[in-house]
């Protein structure tokens, strides 16, 4: 056996996005211990980092030691206890695993069902409420990857309240892409992962509890399921006081990481990286559809980190990520669940969110597509997204 060294890749897809070298190289730093005082400094910093990504002054703002599936089990264990009825909203495969997740709790799961590729329905939500007035908590995705859908969180947040039903959101996607404001829109808890908008290795799941959800989980009749993924034991490790107590250790370089990656969020500041993402995910729907391709998803809900774009009729939708992967080193994502087989997802993430990778795929894609005798029209991607940019820098 020799040393692994990966293929040069371009990845466009539903995540892993392109990490920064800057994260790279903050990962390669030496390891220290998990409990040395220089190691609490960043920490400290980390949690501070998290509070301005996610909008909040919640002092429960922690990375999870895993990636943003454990996330997503850290919210329903930590605050469902057994019997506990919870709305699911689902429009996608996300969702589908927050039912899941619920049920494994013991908890009751009530289904709002939407089609995937369209938007959660308020008024369905709101009456699930009224129908439901002993339910606990309403549980939703924001940026659904699946199917490239953005969710009303803010709507969603208010009927909640109104109901006085507490909420969980999956940010996974959303953060750092589009507007989360944990604080302004009053979610309980929501959580992320590493290797979406915020562009750094996998393996981490930002996560933040408001005060009403910390209370929750302090005064729970029963213990957390999960020993691993108990915040009343994770506080101790994690909390604000200067005694930190042993729970696992950390992983430490992923979290060097994690503070570079924030650190550079935060040097080009949420406003910017969500106008940033906004304005590629424009040019790149003008590039595709000036190719004679079709978007998914209506742009009243369209995610500008993840494009959902209609694989034409007759197309071997995977033989065309193939040759995207072998000839241009280029990854992009296929459908979930109904829509395999019918969409690519198309990643602008981060990092890989720029206008380099724009023209890259469309240049790639074109090029693919007529190489199997699909029918686009060749020649106008480029320039019209090229005037796209253009148009908007003046
Ligand atoms: C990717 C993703 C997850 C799961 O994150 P992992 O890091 O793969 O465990 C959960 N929810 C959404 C919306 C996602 O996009």
């Amino acid at each position: 056996m020799i040393s692994f060294h990966p293929p040069v890749r371009t990845l466009m897809g539903p995540g892993p996005s392109d990490v920064n070298p800057r994260i790279l190289e903050a990962m390669s730093r030496p390891t220290i211990g998990h409990l040395d005082p220089e190691f609490i400094r960043l920490m400290d910093e980390i949690k501070e980092l998290l509070q301005y990504a996610f909008k909040t002054r919640n002092a429960l703002t922690l990375p999870v030691s895993a990636p943003g599936s454990a996330g997503m089990e850290a919210a329903f264990v930590n605050l469902l206890q057994r019997g506990d009825k919870v709305i699911v909203c689902q429009n996608g495969a996300f969702g589908g695993r927050m039912k899941e997740n619920v049920e494994r709790c013991g908890g009751v799961a009530v289904m709002v069902m939407d089609e995937w590729g369209s938007a959660i329905d308020l008024d369905k939500v709101e009456d699930a409420l009224k129908a439901n007035s002993d339910a606990r908590v309403l549980a939703f995705v924001h940026a659904e990857t699946s199917t490239g859908v953005r969710n009303d969180a803010r709507a969603l947040a208010t009927l909640a309240r109104k109901h006085d039903c507490m909420t969980i959101m999956d940010a996974v996607t959303s953060l750092g892409g589009i507007e989360v404001d944990a604080d302004g829109w009053g979610v309980d808890v929501i959580y992320s992962g590493s290797q979406k908008c915020l562009s750094c290795v996998p393996g981490l799941s930002p996560i933040t509890f408001s005060a009403r959800a910390m209370d929750a989980i302090r005064n729970r009749s029963t213990r957390v399921q999960s020993w691993f993924l108990d915040m009343n034991l994770i506080m101790d490790y994690w909390g604000g006081s200067s005694k930190r107590s042993y729970h696992h250790t950390a992983p430490i370089n992923a979290l060097y990481a994690l503070h570079e990656a924030l650190m550079i969020l935060q040097e080009e500041s949420l406003e910017r990286a969500w106008e940033r993402h906004a304005l590629h995910h424009q040019a790149l729907v003008t590039g595709l559809e000036a190719m004679g391709l079709s978007m998914r998803v209506a742009p009243t809900h369209r995610l500008p980190q993840l494009n959902a774009v209609n694989v034409p009729e007759g197309v071997d939708e995977a033989g065309v990520r193939a040759t995207l992967l072998q000839l241009y080193g280029l990854e992009i994502g296929a459908g979930l669940g109904s829509l395999a087989g019918k969409v690519w997802r198309i990643g602008l993430m981060g990092f890989g969110c720029n206008q380099k990778n724009v023209l890259f795929c469309l240049s790639a894609l074109e090029d693919t597509l007529l190489s199997v005798g699909a029918p686009v029209t060749v020649g106008r991607s480029l320039s019209a997204a090229r005037g796209y940019y253009t148009q908007q820098s003046v």
